[in-house]
């Protein structure tokens, strides 16, 4: 039980008693009593934070029982009736961003820190939360503010001859603000990545192996796989780690003319799945698709459809029961049919699964450029920033080649920098603040 504020202490001391009196940044052992019966309730380690060496900057009472729901709701009750309210959701949270102890993004960081489900998310909020974010905003802002000056000096002494900025120089110094900024924004589908992770649909005809597949998939990765019972009937959904990165795998049925009711449902849901998926897995057996020439012809002129829905959509073709293929094909050839992506698998055997599942990783991890950079977007509202950003120096751009005047030029910076501000905080409406900490828990 956590109690922050000036009152803190005045309000924890009368419920307990200590072996030592509170010293700030210790632990003390003691009980903790009704105030009115002096009976004791429970063995308590009480911690005391002096501001503003504290989560929220201000004084900070730690109360710490053993836990049995009841005598938790007992202490609150009793710092409740002692003066204390109830915080709400994220307020300690909030309560260190007012007080200025941590930026926007560090309290996003909080929020993404405890919803981590695998330790490469933890690790990701964990540099956000150490300011990752805000230290690679910082130079791009540095730069804006520092042109946004010079052109400011520039038309406050316009009478007085001070030079201003040539036009090419002003471009060039917007571009070196630019660049590093769509790169942010691109890091932002990494981001989406490593923090909603991603969605995959395996899809084909009947009996090719899509199941075994599947099987194969998430066995080896069971450490953190939470069974999800499928919403459909019809799709099998499992969730598994693949580097870090939080996966859904589903399972869809067979994909094949049908006039039985019952499963052209199913193929519609199959369809469905395909069409959400973030990365299509296309099994289909491995002797069907090869030609006479040795090379994977996928479709042969066959399902027309399928072939229809795959189009535009990112995919990998698992050309499956490569052990009852004619000799010569191997797991280890990679051939590209239709542009897509085949690796050779038997999902009997097992071989060709550790290539299949380094190719879903690489898919995952786009072109690599994002995450070998330290702080990257990763929730919507930043990325929305970003790109508020890159409109106004866009704008200012325009405005430079079309020789508006430096005042009209200026308000297309300011437009850029706003957002910036944004993202950390340094700018914010309660409704920003709202949106934020309300997602939160209560505590934090
Ligand atoms: P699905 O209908 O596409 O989901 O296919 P299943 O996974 O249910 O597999 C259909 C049949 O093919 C089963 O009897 C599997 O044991 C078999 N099968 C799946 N993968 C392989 C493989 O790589 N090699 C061989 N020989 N049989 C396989």
């Amino acid at each position: 039980m956590r109690l922050a504020g000036p009152e803190s202490r005045a309000i924890a001391e009368p419920m307990l008693r200590l072996k030592h009196p509170l010293d700030p940044g210790r632990a003390a052992f003691g009980e903790l009593v009704d105030a009115e019966s002096g009976h004791r309730i429970d063995e308590v380690v009480v911690t005391y934070f002096a501001k503003p060496h504290s989560y929220t900057t201000d004084d900070t009472v730690e109360i710490s029982a053993h836990g049995a729901p009841v005598v938790l709701r007992h202490i609150v009750e009793l710092a409740i009736s002692r003066g204390a309210r109830l915080a709400e959701p994220g307020e300690f949270t909030m309560r260190a961003f007012l007080n200025g102890r941590i930026d926007l993004t560090q309290a996003e960081a909080v929020r993404d820190l405890i919803e981590s489900q695998t330790l490469f998310q933890a690790k990701a909020a964990a540099e956000q939360l150490d300011g990752a974010l805000s230290k690679r905003l910082k130079p791009i802002k540095e730069k804006l503010v520092q042109l946004i000056a010079t052109l400011e000096a520039g038309v406050d002494f316009a009478e007085d001859d001070v030079a201003v900025l040539p036009s090419a120089q002003i471009l060039e110094r917007i571009g070196e603000i630019r660049t590093p900024l769509r790169r942010l924004a691109d890091s932002f589908a990494y981001g989406k990545v490593v923090h909603e992770g991603m969605t995959l649909a395996i899809v084909g005809p009947p009996n090719v192996g899509k199941s075994s597949v599947f099987n194969r998939l998430v066995e080896r990765e069971r450490a953190i796989v939470t069974a999800a019972p499928g919403t459909t009937r019809d799709l099998v959904t499992e969730t598994m780690s693949l580097g870090g990165i939080p996966l859904r795998l589903i399972d869809t049925a067979g994909i094949r003319d049908s006039k039985d009711e019952a499963e052209s449902i199913g193929i519609q849901k199959s369809y469905e799945a395909l069409a959400e998926a973030d990365l299509v897995l296309l099994v289909m057996e491995a002797a069907s698709i090869t030609g006479n020439d040795g090379r994977a012809k996928p479709f042969n002129g066959k399902h027309g459809d399928l072939t229809k829905a795959l189009e535009q959509r990112k995919a990998i073709l698992i050309a499956n029961k490569i052990d009852l293929a004619p000799a010569g094909m191997s797991a280890t050839r990679g051939a590209r049919a239709n542009a897509m992506t085949t690796i050779y698998t038997s999902a009997i055997t097992g071989e060709g699964i550790e290539r299949l599942k380094e190719e879903i990783l690489a898919h995952l991890r786009g072109d690599g450029s994002a995450q070998q950079e330290i702080g990257f977007l990763t929730n919507v509202r930043q990325h929305g920033l970003v790109n508020l950003a890159l409109r106004g120096l866009e704008a200012a751009e325009l405005a430079v080649k079309t020789k508006i005047p430096h005042e009209m030029l200026l308000l297309d910076l300011y437009s850029g920098l706003r957002p910036l501000d944004g993202i950390t905080g340094e700018t914010t409406t309660d409704d920003v603040l709202n949106l934020v900490f309300s997602s939160f828990c209560i505590g934090k």
